[in-house]
This record gives structure tokens, sequence and C-alpha cells, in this order.
């Protein structure tokens, strides 16, 4: 006979999530966490980071990683020299100087420590190094200032070397080396430069170089916090408090109704000037209105996270509401079905043409890691999950050489033509191109924290000494649990491609923890086997709460059912989600690469070698359980349990997809292209000009599978 706690009682799902966290703090009081939650007067995050290198990639995660050492992760250097080479005023050079170098380091320090791998340790040392000896007795660190603005070069960010932007992405870079080293030198360089921040940011607010620093002032108080809850210092918190004073104000902005509302964006409030610090009222009121939709895509994906790092010195449940209003109004506003959203630059409505920058996909994600760890909120998780397994695994080639710069959730054709984006002719039309250099490097340089920092955050700590399963896939962890005990939990899984998680414990005595395993929002009937033989549980908060005293060699085993789920777009269009994955039309590729001279360089184009122009039979879509059948690639691996283990295929390509949906569907002649993009989608009433045409076989295949593919249907009679 199994024995369980018993669980909070249930009354607890119906309060906030301030009570619940409330309560999350007393539970933290009867036993000790082996690891470091928030010091007071700091509340209590809900869940407690693990320390980069606790959590490590198996199967195709680890295949990814190795993926990411062999292309641009592990090559930028070689491959883009001019900007993070020697020059690079972050290594001491006069080139470029502002955030490139960083958001480079910014990945590949967490890919060189969970490949263990000393090439590229050595790569990202010799950065880390240079910066940690760069600090001078002001407290400056970084790239030396010029005394005169120095002769601009083409493709180098080298003026602005004072700007407070950059320097919160190297502190980033920083904190996750001290997590494998315990380096002491970063906490002194951290609280140095802090101080010289307390000095400094009266004269010279945080925009007072550049924009980017007051949209993105939440990473700088992630950081101070960070060094609070190791030193206890006093200052970090009046310094905290000018930070956010100084941040634009985005928990009043999304908490007003009219948040990226809008008819039009020739109203375009030029979304990288003016609003500069102090923001009084009338500012914030002015900002407040459909002028709104100016939000920088970036800045939207960082910005987002600022009220919830605040909520931890304020704990005002308002910070908690502005969060999850700014996600559902993004989503009702901006919203595409793979997670993202409509912004190329600014945010620009909800046609599934709109591109999505790659930069956003990576800042989302990590913005959503951070709060789950504050507010623990189960939406957040799903969403993470989402954006990952979809929106990412894309938009960058699947030998990690090449990327795009923006995405599109119905992408047709990728070639070198004016399209329907912010600034038609910007970029030289190369947006949607394949390649190192097309649209703008940013993304380059900056696309490489998604997979490595998704890893990490698969699991957390909990205040109560247990651990949380929050983020599925093929990995190991090893942690401490309650009474400082280690554990090893081995996840063996086809997740996402299928249905069941295998837990393996190891460890060496017995252990009294609870163990969280993330029930996700589109689950409906979860089922939990320890060591063969199904369980009942509880969930709280989104989570089933296993604890007991844990042997070596118990398993769990979880498995979560995935139904098909249609969803409602633009033009009554409709698009398919199976468990965290959703389902595209697939669309075999024709790649062609394209040598190139200008600034852009060398990039591919792909056109369709199907016809794009389908929609799903309305016959299909009324019984999705019988609409659409699940075929998984191999079928002697099981029709539960799909072949991507260690070893398998790389599993984010057209030909290796482990798992699609077959269903009908029929070409519409009269939906085509328009500016090298989809057409405006016809309105799916449903559409019954087409009723006297046979339907045709058609196939989905995952989002994060295709290069090309219609996410968002039209419904036809
Ligand atoms: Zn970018």
């Amino acid at each position: 006979m199994i024995q369980f706690t018993p669980l909070q009682p249930c009354r607890l799902l119906q309060l906030s999530l301030l009570l619940l966290l409330t309560a999350c703090h007393s539970e933290d009081e009867k036993r000790e966490a082996p690891y470091l939650n928030n010091r007071v007067p700091l509340a209590p995050k809900a869940y407690i980071e693990l320390p980069l290198g606790s959590v490590k990639p198996e199967g195709w995660l680890l295949q990814q990683m190795e993926l990411m050492k062999e292309g641009m992760t592990g090559h930028l250097d070689e491959w883009y020299p001019s900007v993070v080479g020697s020059r690079n005023g972050w290594l001491g050079g006069d080139g470029d100087g502002w955030e490139r170098g960083p958001y480079w380091l910014d990945g590949l320090v967490p890919l060189a420590w969970l490949l263990e791998d000393e090439q590229l340790k050595a790569k990202a040392m010799e950065w880390i190094e240079w910066t940690l000896n760069s600090q001078t007795s002001s407290g400056y660190f970084g790239p030396v200032p010029f005394e005169e603005e120095p002769e601009p070069e083409p493709g180098l960010q080298k003026s602005r070397r004072r700007d407070w932007w950059p320097k919160m992405v190297m502190l980033k870079v920083l904190q996750q080396y001290y997590e494998v080293s315990e380096d002491k030198r970063v906490i002194d360089l951290m609280l140095n430069y802090f101080r010289y921040q307390l000095n400094q940011l009266p004269e010279t607010p945080l925009d007072h170089w550049t924009f980017w620093a007051n949209r993105r002032g939440g990473d700088n108080l992630m950081m101070v916090y960070w060094v609070y809850n190791r030193t206890g210092e006093p200052f970090l918190l009046e310094l905290a408090d000018l930070i956010y004073e100084q941040t634009f104000p985005w928990s009043q902005v999304f908490l007003n109704q009219d948040c990226y509302k809008g008819p039009l964006l020739d109203h375009l409030y030029p979304y990288n000037t003016g609003n500069r610090y102090p923001f009084d009222q009338e500012l914030i009121e002015r900002l407040c209105t459909k002028q709104l939709q100016s939000f920088h895509c970036v800045n939207f994906a960082q910005g987002i996270k600022a009220p919830l790092i605040r909520y931890q010195h304020d704990p005002d449940p308002e910070y908690l509401e502005s969060v999850r209003r700014a996600l559902s109004d993004m989503m009702e506003y901006h919203g595409q079905p793979q997670g993202m959203y409509g912004g190329d630059e600014p945010l620009h409505g909800k046609d599934p043409t709109q591109g999505i920058e790659l930069c956003s996909v990576v800042e989302l994600m990590y913005s959503l890691e951070k709060m789950i760890a504050i507010s623990g909120d189960p939406a957040l998780m799903d969403h993470l999950e989402k954006i990952a397994y979809n929106a990412l695994p894309t938009q960058v080639s699947d030998d990690f050489s090449s990327r795009q710069y923006f995405q599109q959730a119905n992408q047709v054709l990728l070639t070198r033509e004016r399209h329907n984006f912010y600034e038609e002719d910007h970029h030289g039309h190369t947006d949607l191109c394949y390649g190192l250099l097309t649209g703008y490097p940013c993304c380059t340089c900056n696309l490489h924290q998604g997979w490595p920092k998704l890893v990490k955050h698969m699991w957390y700590a909990t205040a109560e000494g247990g651990l949380a399963a929050v983020v599925y896939g093929p990995c190991t962890l090893r942690a401490r649990v309650a009474g400082g005990k280690e554990v090893t939990i081995r996840e063996d899984t086809g997740y996402p491609f299928g249905e069941r998680i295998g837990f393996d414990i190891t460890t060496e005595e017995e252990a009294r923890f609870p163990l969280m395993l993330r029930i996700p929002g589109w689950c409906g009937e979860p089922e939990i086997r320890l060591n063969g033989n199904p369980i009942q549980f509880g969930t709280r908060n989104g989570m089933a709460v296993l604890e007991r005293i844990w042997k070596d060699g118990d398993r769990i085993e979880l498995h979560l059912d995935m139904e098909v789920r249609l969803s409602r777009w633009v033009e009554n269009a409709v698009s398919v989600e199976r468990g965290p994955l959703v389902y595209v039309l697939k669309i075999r590729e024709a790649w062609e690469k394209v040598e190139n001279s200008d600034r852009w360089g060398d990039y591919w184009e792909v056109r369709p070698m199907d016809p794009w122009n389908i929609g799903l039979t309305e016959e299909a879509v009324s019984d999705p359980s019988r609409g659409f059948r699940v075929v998984y690639k191999e079928s002697d691996a099981g029709a539960e349990q799909p072949s991507v283990q260690q070893g398998a295929l790389y599993p984010w390509c057209i030909q290796h997809a482990p798992v699609s949906l077959v269903t009908t569907g029929k070409q519409i002649p009269d939906w085509t292209l328009y500016r090298g993009m989809a057409g405006p989608l016809p309105h799916s009433l449903p559409l019954k000009h087409l009723a006297g045409v046979e339907p045709d076989e058609i196939t989905l295949i995952p989002y994060g599978c295709s290069t090309l593919r219609i996410t968002e249907f039209p419904v036809v009679r």
C-alpha cells in the first residue's frame, strides 16, 4: 500500500495566487530547502531555480545541443568575426561594443557547461576573464568608452559604450558562470557595479544613452535581487527601487483596458523614440491608448516579466494581474497559434503572415522561465512549452547554420521580395530568408540562449525541499532534496511527440520529498503509475504532488492523453493542436542557396513543392476525434511512444517528423499569393463554393518540424 501525505485542502485552488504563495511560504518554514530562496524582505519564490548543470539534456535534446556546437553557437566567432571577433569591445578592442558579444555569451556559456565541452568553455572564458578584469575603480565594467565618438563602420555598433543595456546581458552571462564556478569575483564585480549604478543613475538614468535600457530595466532589477539574496547588502534594495522607478511602467500600461487596441498602424507612435523617464501621469495615459501597439516586439518579450520581478519586493497582487492581462491581451490582439505574436519590429496584429522575430521567441521563453519561478502559475508553464516546442525549432535551420529574422504562422514562400512588414523596404526584403545575416543581426547573436536555458528550467526545486518538473523532455536531473540527500531522476520520453513520460529515480539512501509533476491545461485524464501500479493523486496549482519515501529504482510513469483540439483565428480560420504541439499543413520544400555580396550575405530561399492553399473540410473540423487520425512515423515503436529516444534521428524536420495527423482538405484556387506571402485568408463560414469538389487526404505535421506551412486553415464545405 502506498502512502501519500494529504494535500492542502482544495480551497487553495480557489484562492488567489498571492495567497497560494503565502501558503507555500508557511510550508517552507517547516522544512529546510537545500537551495537558496529569496531573502527577506523579498517574498519567497514559488519554485527555486536549480544551478546550471543540474539538468542535463538527453536524447534529441542532447542532439540539439550538439548541433548547436557544430553550428552557429560553437562557431560564431569564426563565422561572424567582424562583430564577435578579437576587435570586440568586450575583449578590449575598438570594434563592436554593444549588445552582440554579450548576447552570444548568454547562450554559449550554458551550452558549454551543459555539454561539459572544454573547447566551448575556453571560448567563453576569454570573454569572462576580460570582463572580470575590466572593472575600474569607479565600478564601471565593460568596453572602454571612447574619448571621442569613433568613425562609424558599417555593421558594427561601436559607440554607446556606457549604455546600461548591454551590461544587463553580461550580468546574466556572469550569473550563469557563477552557478557553475562559484567564482567569487562575479559577486565582487556585481557589488561594485551596483554601487556605481546607485551613484550614477540619478544623473544618467537608464534611458540616458538609449531607450532600450529603460524598456529592459527588469533584467537589471532581476540581477540586483539575485545578488541581494547572496549578500544581504541593504544598498541593493535602495538601488532596486531606483531601477524600478526608471524602468518603463509596464505594469501600469498592461493594466489599462485599451492596451494593444487600435485600428491601424498608420498612427504608429514611434516605437524607439520618446517616452522618456520620468513618466508623468499624462504620459502613462497617452501610452495607454491605441498607440500601444507600437511596443517593440522584443521589448514586450523582455518587459513582460518586469512586474513579477518587482512583485518579489512589493507583493501587490496588481503585478500578478498585470502580467496575466498582458498575456491574454497580447494573444487577443496580436496572438498566433504557436504562442507568439505578430511583431515585425512593433507589435503588428494577428494576421498569420505578420513576422515573429527570433529574439522575441527566445526572450519571451526566458521571461516565462523567470516568471514561473516567482508565481508558479501553471499557465505560464504551458505557454513556455508551446513556444519552445513549436516556434523555436523552426526558426533555425536543421544544421544550426542559419536562421530567419522573422517567421510566420502561414509561411508558404521564403524569397527576397517586398512583404507586408513594418517599414516595407527595410532589411533589403531578406527578413524571411534563412541566412547568418538576413534581416538584422541581433538574432544571430541572441538566439543561442533558447535551448540551453530551456534545459536548465525543465526542473525547479520547491520550497519544501522537493523537486518540480515543469517542462517535459528527455533529460537527467541531479539535485539535492530535503535533508541534503542527492537524487538523480532520469526522464525517459518521446515527449513532446508522445504521451508517456517515465521517471527513473536513483538515490543512495531513501529520501522523503515531494515530487511535483506538471499536469498541462490541455490534458483531460492524466494517469500516473508508480512501479507499475496505477495511483491516485491530487493536484495543487496545476501540479500532481507525490510525496513519499523514495527508494533507489523507483519508477514513475506519467501518461498525458493528447486529444486533437481546434481553435479559431483570423477570419474564423481553424488551427489544430494535440498535446503541446500545433499541427500544420505538410508542404515539401525546395531549398536554393543564393550567393549574395551585399550586407545581408548569402542566404537560402525556400519554395513549396506542394500546393499550400488548402482548407480543412467542415466534416473533419466538426468532429475532430474522427476527422483527424494520429500516425506515428515508426509504427513498430508503438503508437504511444514514438521513436525519438537517444540516438534517434533529429525530429524537428519534415523528413523525420515523428508524428502526423491525417485528415481531409480541399485546394482553394482563389486563395493566392500576395506580396510573396499567403494572401488574405478567405472567411470561413465555411466556404461553400467548393462543395461539389471531392476532398483529398492531407497530412499535418508538427509546426516545429515544418519550414513551409499553413497553421491557420480556412474551412471548406
Ligand atoms: Zn533579433
